[in-house]
């Protein structure tokens, strides 16, 4: 998501937070290359122009800070103006109790496969707060045939309901879905259209008297994220003849650019709800601008990263490790705990994309595969641990090193290699203890 503008964007970054000064001609070096960046993502160079207009303005009129250096404003403006222009500091949705949501956009955007997650996110959150929501899904698209075997496999598998209005007459087939919904009383009900390869006025019609009988709470547009600039046209007409209250992008697990991301809500004035980005039912993303502008500056999502964390990881190791962490002391057992809920949130390959690179730095596809390989190793050589070894009680002496690597089936250097690793894992410990960072995992 984004990687496409952040490689190049979070380059620049990198560089000028180093720049002790900054003079007029680097800035407008600097503009010319987030211009390219952002042209390259597809972004229409309408949008790349007021884009770095704004910045240049803000930049050129501004008070020299005393605080940050000049690079670190700029960078800093440049956030600032990412974030007003994919929607300012808009909060995550929420749904209401009961609603009715319908969901328009092109053919092949992801309409139906999005059915199934906003599905999974309702009862989600809906979970947290104790309740169990009734969600039923019907679907007026007559064009093809297995439109309707789609949504209804969806539910299945997701454990919604699913309806199939008798009628082939769109608007009788609505008025069905409904008197079904209110007889059985779903909290919500999403009601799914047919779309078109491209816009045409049958298309937009038929989608208007839809909404007119539905009368949902909530119209969702939903596009495909690699579609870029076309994209964005088809919104507008949608927007103009449909209206829509906001928007879900779709596909941004494939070689989307992100432009359609980057300019949907400044140029359609709609809110980007939700980013999708793969097949599954839980692969949507509440769409938050502050974390994309960290995720495209390079600045890392850490926030996404201690939400997914908590998800997965069970909560006592991480409770434990986070504790250790506080108090600044860390044992092999924290650490083993570290590695493992590591291996749990997934591949270090996915797990980088969200750390600032910064922080990484561009980190080469095969040194992260080492880690990998070195994380099975560094199991093993766990498991060959006494319990007192593992609490600290017990010192390790290089005897008893070469012991654990014949227990473990690894070379002395291996171990020694993981002692290395605990250290320096120790060693941040201390600092997060100083600087706080727990904070941010909270
Ligand atoms: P609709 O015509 O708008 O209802 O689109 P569908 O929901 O049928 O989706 C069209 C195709 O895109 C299907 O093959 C989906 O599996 C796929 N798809 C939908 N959303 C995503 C996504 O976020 N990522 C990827 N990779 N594929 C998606
Ligand atoms: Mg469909």
């Amino acid at each position: 998501m984004f990687d496409f503008i952040s490689k190049k964007l979070s380059s620049i970054v990198s560089e000028l937070t180093r720049a002790k000064k900054l003079t007029i001609a680097h800035v407008e070096e600097w503009l010319g290359r987030v211009q390219s960046a952002l042209l390259e993502a597809d972004v229409s160079l309408d949008v790349v122009r007021s884009f770095t207009e704004s910045i240049r303005q803000e930049a050129l009129g501004k008070k020299i800070d005393s605080v940050l250096k000049p690079g670190e404003q700029l960078v800093k403006i440049v956030h600032d103006k990412i974030v007003q222009f994919m929607g300012g500091n808009s909060d995550p949705v929420v749904f209401d109790k009961q609603e009715t949501i319908l969901l328009v956009g092109l053919q092949g955007a992801g309409k139906t496969t999005t059915i199934a997650k906003l599905a999974h996110y309702i009862k989600k959150n809906a979970q947290k707060g104790g309740r169990k929501p009734s969600i039923l899904a019907a679907s007026v698209d007559f064009s093809r045939p297995a439109a309707q075997a789609q949504l209804e496999c969806l539910a299945q598998q997701n454990d919604f309901s699913f309806y199939k209005p008798t009628s082939l007459n769109v608007i009788d087939a609505v008025d069905e879905v409904m008197a079904y919904r209110t007889q059985q009383a779903f909290d919500y009900l999403f009601l799914d259209t047919a779309g078109r390869l491209q816009v045409d006025d049958r298309l937009m019609k038929e989608l208007v008297q839809i909404k007119q009988t539905l009368k949902p709470s909530r119209t969702i547009f939903v596009v495909d994220g690699m579609t870029g600039q076309e994209g964005l046209s088809a919104a507008r007409t949608f927007r103009d003849h449909v209206a829509f209250d906001g928007a879900i992008i779709t596909k941004m697990d494939s070689d989307a650019r992100g432009g359609i991301a980057f300019s949907f809500s400044y140029v359609l004035e709609r809110h980007v709800l939700f980013l999708a980005e793969g097949e599954k039912s839980t692969q949507l993303i509440p769409f938050n601008p502050q974390r994309m502008a960290d995720r495209i500056l390079g600045m890392g999502d850490i926030a996404t990263l201690a939400e997914q964390a908590h998800e997965k990881i069970k909560k006592a190791d991480f409770d434990d490790v986070s504790r250790a962490f506080e108090r600044g002391a860390f044992t092999l057992r924290d650490f083993s705990k570290q590695l493992s809920m590591m291996d749990q949130l997934g591949s270090l390959t996915q797990l980088v994309k969200f750390l600032p690179s910064s922080l990484i730095g561009s980190v080469p596809l095969d040194r992260l595969q080492q880690g990998e390989r070195d994380m099975k190793k560094f199991k093993a050589i766990f498991s060959s641990l006494s319990h007192q070894e593992l609490d600290g009680v017990r010192k390790i002496t290089s005897h008893r090193k070469k012991e654990i690597a014949a227990g473990a089936g690894v070379t002395v250097a291996d171990v020694g290699q993981l002692f290395e690793r605990f250290e320096q894992a120790q060693q941040y410990a201390k600092l997060f203890k100083s600087g706080g960072f727990m904070k941010n995992f909270r």
